[in-house]
């Protein structure tokens, strides 16, 4: 089953195209590694396709439920209001800079929008929540301040506050980089981990050998297109010389 589906999908700032035209289905347990250039797109792109930025043209659709399409004279519809809400279900994401709420406990973090927004049981999402921070090997973090945790350790609450919502789909964009080696090690980890348990991702990523041994499926974007996609091994075996030069500055 398709769980997400981008169709000929269009948006500009201004007259700057930043995506143009592109097309990419994401199925069922699925992890996509989205790579390419600085600038060519990759955080509009899932921008776009988490309804954070709207889109100038295309389709949009979350398992088999359109949020946004486009008619024959350009006409782009977005879904109605509960439609949407119904659509916004159905994934997270995790940004390079954590954005956890610093005013707020880890628990509070974690708690917040399924209690708030979802309505659910406290007492069954507090449960819930301290699975997340086991699995995340944060235990003993619940009733700190994300000041008080190191950048991984922030991360791997934002990946819990994620997953507390139960998202079929989970997007990260660069998770890593705004952590050293050594942190950057501890989120790769759990980004495998989730993986392993079929958790369906899209990830923006610099990390190379990350997405060849982790992804099914990456994706290479330069200038708003995807120059190629496929499985990993053709990917990195490709002889398009723009991804050999790009592959290139990693060595
Ligand atoms: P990437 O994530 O691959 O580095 P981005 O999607 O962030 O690329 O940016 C792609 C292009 O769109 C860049 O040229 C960037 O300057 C431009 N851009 C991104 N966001 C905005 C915005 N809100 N307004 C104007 N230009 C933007
Ligand atoms: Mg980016």
């Amino acid at each position: 089953m398709n769980y997400l589906e981008m169709k000929n999908v269009k948006k500009n700032f201004g007259d700057l195209e930043v995506i143009k035209d592109i097309s990419l289905t994401v199925r069922q347990g699925e992890v996509v590694a989205v790579i390419g250039p600085s600038g060519s797109g990759k955080s509009t792109l899932l921008r776009c396709a988490t309804l954070l930025e709207s889109m100038d043209g295309g389709e949009l659709s979350y398992l088999g439920e359109k949020a946004v399409y486009t008619d024959n004279d350009g006409k782009v519809t977005y879904a109605g209001a509960d439609e949407l809400r119904k659509i916004r279900s159905n994934f997270g994401l995790v940004f390079q800079n954590f954005n956890l709420f610093p005013h707020f406990s880890v628990m509070k973090n974690i708690m917040d929008a399924p209690v708030r927004v979802q309505k659910r049981n406290k007492k069954e999402v507090y449960e819930e929540a301290k699975q997340l921070l086991d699995q995340m090997g944060l235990s003993d973090k619940e009733n700190c301040y994300p000041y008080q945790l190191s950048g991984g350790q922030q991360q791997r609450v934002s990946i819990a506050r994620a997953l507390a919502l139960k998202p079929k789909v989970l997007f990260f964009d660069e998770p890593t980089s705004a952590l050293d080696p050594e942190l950057t090690g501890e989120i790769l980890k759990v980004i495998k981990d989730l993986a392993a348990r079929h958790m369906t991702m899209v990830i923006v990523t610099h990390e190379m050998n990350f997405a060849r041994n982790v992804a099914n499926h990456v994706v290479f974007m330069e200038n708003g297109v995807i120059v190629e996609q496929g499985e990993p091994e053709v990917l990195f075996n490709s002889t398009n010389p723009r991804m050999k030069d790009f592959f290139g500055k990693f060595h």
